[in-house]
């Protein structure tokens, strides 16, 4: 399984996989499985093709036309398929007549094929672009027609090619479709399958099952499995064989967890109790409000991990503005009160130094230890980024190693050598998802006994994702929001409609005039260099601009994404934000001038910020009631529903508008919908795993580049998933470092390598 592909299906086929697919060995191709099956006439239902995914169809051909280029030589063909329903138009450039012939005699009404590419929107409807194509049955015949729909059913049986007839016998059992891309097609992966699975025997197939587990679920052996998945001798051969290699990835990745948890058991940390007349019963004196049942509960959670001698290792879940922040000032404050330091990552130096700036007001003169104001109980808050000045930063560093600083807030750079604490006692990660493993584990290096850590996030994480990402952490969810917060109204807009924008423009100007602030989100940021479609900053699916058919623009990815510049400038034009003081704020700013817009922002000095995603985590102005998000198609579910988040956070109420260009019925409108519909983080959670696929969720998906789980979908598969964790503690239990169960334990191994890693990074 390890084997190299080159040796089994040839250099140039290898090379392409490797390319497009990132498939590397024979176990790689072999776990790349077909998306969906074919039968014999059983064409693809087109009404579900979606806007960017590279689609495999088998489809009819019923309208073939073509004409020559005007302005440079070469043809176009317009083909129509259709599934006997919808109908897609498919558009090829043929380059010079031979071509053309070619492919004419290929495309003739009535015949079958398969039809491989990028679906794209072009004047509101969908097309194939550059489609690959596989056709079954007769071609047509050699005389064409100019300007004409070709003639149908033409040909005679002596021109059925060799390949048309290898076609139809491949149609005739149950046909894979395979998740291909523009470089390697459905029928090539076939084709390299058929290979590979004639020459594996038994023994080429470690079995990562154990015994134990295989028979009490009926399942099939992996090799058995694997011939079923790829080539079902029958419709429905393959169920069993996707069944059990379901179970496989759920089971593998939850021995993993149950192997860190059973790790995280055996180490031993500082138990921290708080004082009775300590720092945090200052500050609960102190409270301007009374903490939510929420805050209360998970709090006592939190305390009494704190007061054990295993680390703690939990997981806060709470909405944005939920007072997460205030629950885990709280456990740091326990923490100092009992010796201890605390360490507070951020995710970009913009969260820091606002965490920073909101844990110091927080805690008033208690965060004043050492000066003539500070209380007798105080400490000190030290902050400590990359950009800081060599003076101020030889300061921090020598507040946390001498223990003057209890807490100490941060971003990676705290995780840098140089950085030594007293008696690091508490990790805190905002946002966990940022952070690596690794990172993690080279800070709690930096204590003699295992810190105990609390990863907040304000991503409502569905109780599957919390058992496979987060599986090897307790969680805590904090429900409720504190009194007072008012709920956020969103609307989706479209970007055409000049009247309603010009209306939403003028809602940003009534909030403006009462005294309040908006944001203005954009997917990039658009200065010289990174200027363009596709630059943006967290912009899920922002691709670069694909190759240009000769044809014409207007498609999809061809749309120049609204960039901070571009709207700022606009801003300035827009005559109902007259006289209004603008601010931009994106990632590529000098650390210094991003910090100085932000705090101007938070100081009222700016009533709107045109930004970046910058602002999704964390940035706390509780006078901002209004957010526009340009291009708000562009951008998950959970990420919007955490921009908006943002807004409404001052006991005013909150508006939120979603631009789209997008025409009324595309995907992504509907999606925009549902954000402007519901307010309950969890329900959209569900929604994005749902719409977007677990690998994006889960952070591994890279464009092309295989996930780790390939048929377990966490939001349907809650039984395989709760059902495999369930096995795996059994069998973690008597074998925890797998030394009985050396091909599980492979499975594991090749699970972490590299490219998978990152769907572990939060647990
Ligand atoms: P989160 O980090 O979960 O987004 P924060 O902890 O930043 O939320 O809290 C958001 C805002 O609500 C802050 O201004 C905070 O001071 C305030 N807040 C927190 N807890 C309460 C509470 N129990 N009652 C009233 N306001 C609260
Ligand atoms: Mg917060």
């Amino acid at each position: 399984m390890a084997e190299p592909l080159g040796r089994a299906v040839g250099l140039p086929t290898a090379k392409a996989l490797e390319a497009h697919l990132g498939l590397v060995t024979v176990g790689d191709l072999l776990r790349h499985y077909p998306r969906d099956y074919r039968r014999r006439g059983q064409l693809t239902d087109l009404s579900g093709l979606e806007v960017g995914e590279h689609a495999t169809v088998l489809a009819r051909v019923s309208s073939v036309r073509h004409r020559k280029m005007q302005r440079r030589p070469g043809y176009v063909v317009d083909v129509v398929v259709e599934d006997g329903a919808v109908r897609v138009p498919l558009t090829f450039f043929p380059r010079h007549g031979g071509a053309l012939a070619h492919l004419l005699r290929e495309m003739v009404v009535g015949r079958t094929g398969l039809f491989s590419g990028k679906v794209n929107l072009y004047r509101g409807s969908l097309q194939l672009v550059h489609p690959e194509h596989h056709m079954s049955g007769p071609r047509g015949g050699p005389e064409v027609g100019q300007d004409d729909d070709a003639a149908g059913g033409a040909g005679g049986a002596e021109d059925l090619a060799a390949e048309g007839a290898a076609m139809d016998a491949f149609l005739s059992g149950v046909l894979p479709i395979y998740p291909a891309t523009q470089g390697v097609q459905s029928w090539t992966i076939a084709k390299a399958v058929g290979i590979v699975l004639d020459v594996l025997a038994e023994e080429d197939v470690p079995e990562p099952l154990p015994d134990m587990v295989l028979a009490r679920h009926g399942f099939p052996g992996l090799l058995d499995a694997l011939r079923a998945a790829h080539q079902p001798q029958h419709p429905g051969h393959e169920e069993r064989a996707l069944e059990r290699l379901r179970y496989e990835e759920a089971f593998v990745l939850q021995a993993e967890l149950a192997r860190r948890r059973l790790r995280v058991g055996t180490q031993t940390a500082v138990p921290r109790r708080p004082r009775p007349d300590g720092l945090l019963a200052a500050f609960d004196e102190r409270l301007p409000f009374a903490l939510t049942d929420g805050q209360r509960e998970v709090g006592e959670e939190v305390a009494a991990d704190l007061a054990r001698t295993a680390p703690m290792h939990r997981l806060l879940q709470g909405e944005v503005g939920s007072g997460k922040t205030v629950v885990a000032l709280r456990a740091m404050l326990a923490v100092v009160d009992a010796g201890g330091q605390a360490a507070l990552l951020a995710p970009t130096e913009v969260l820091a130094a606002q965490h920073h700036r909101s844990l110091t007001a927080m805690l008033g003169d208690l965060a004043e230890a050492g000066t003539l104001g500070g209380a007798d109980v105080a400490t000190r808050v030290a902050l400590l980024t990359g950009s800081l000045g060599a003076r101020a930063r030889r300061e921090a560093l020598l507040q946390a190693a001498s223990g003057e600083a209890g807490i100490v807030v941060g971003t990676h750079a705290l995780l840098q050598e140089a950085v030594q604490f007293a008696d690091l006692g508490l990790v805190v990660v905002d946002e966990q998802h940022r952070f690596g493993v690794e990172q993690r584990d080279a800070l709690r290096a930096k204590a003699s006994a295992t810190p105990h850590l609390l990863v907040m996030t304000a991503t409502p994480i569905p109780r599957t994702v919390a058992m496979t990402s987060f599986g090897d952490l307790e969680t805590s969810v904090l429900r409720g929001l504190p009194a007072g917060r008012s709920p956020i109204a969103s609307h989706a807009v479209n970007a055409g409609n000049a009247a309603w924008v010009a209306r939403m423009w003028q809602r940003v100007r009534e909030e403006v005039d009462a005294g309040r602030q908006a944001y203005v989100v954009c997917p990039t940021i658009g200065d010289e260099e990174g200027a363009g479609p596709g630059r943006g900053e967290g912009v899920p699916g922002a691709d670069g601009p694909a190759e240009e058919p000769p044809g014409g623009s207007g498609r999809e990815e061809d749309r120049v994404l609204v960039s901070t510049a571009a709207v700022d400038a606009l801003l300035a034009e827009e005559p109902s934000l007259a006289g209004v003081r603008r601010g931009v704020l994106h990632g590529r700013m000098p650390p210094e001038e991003k910090d100085a817009v932000m705090r101007s922002f938070a100081a009222g000095d700016l009533d709107v910020l045109v930004a970046t995603t910058v602002v999704e985590v964390g940035v706390d102005v509780p006078n901002a009631t209004c957010m526009v998000v340009m291009d708000a198609d562009r951008f998950g579910i959970s990420q919007l529903h955490q921009l908006r988040g943002r807004v409404g956070r001052g006991g005013h109420a909150g508006t939120c508008f979603l631009l789209s260009p997008l025409p009324e019925h595309a995907p992504g409108v509907a999606r925009l919908k549902s954000v402007a519909a519901t307010t309950d983080g969890f329900a959209l959670a569900e929604l994005d795993l749902e719409t977007r696929g677990e690998g994006d969720v889960l952070g591994a998906r890279q464009s092309g580049v295989r996930s780790s789980l390939r048929l377990l979908r966490v939001v349907r598969d809650v039984d395989v998933i709760e059902e495999a964790r369930s096995d795996a503690a059994q069998v973690l239990a008597v074998d925890p470092e797998l030394r009985r169960h050396p091909a599980l334990a492979g499975a594991v191994t090749e699970l972490l390598r590299p490219q998978h890693e990152s769907f572990l990074e939060r647990g």
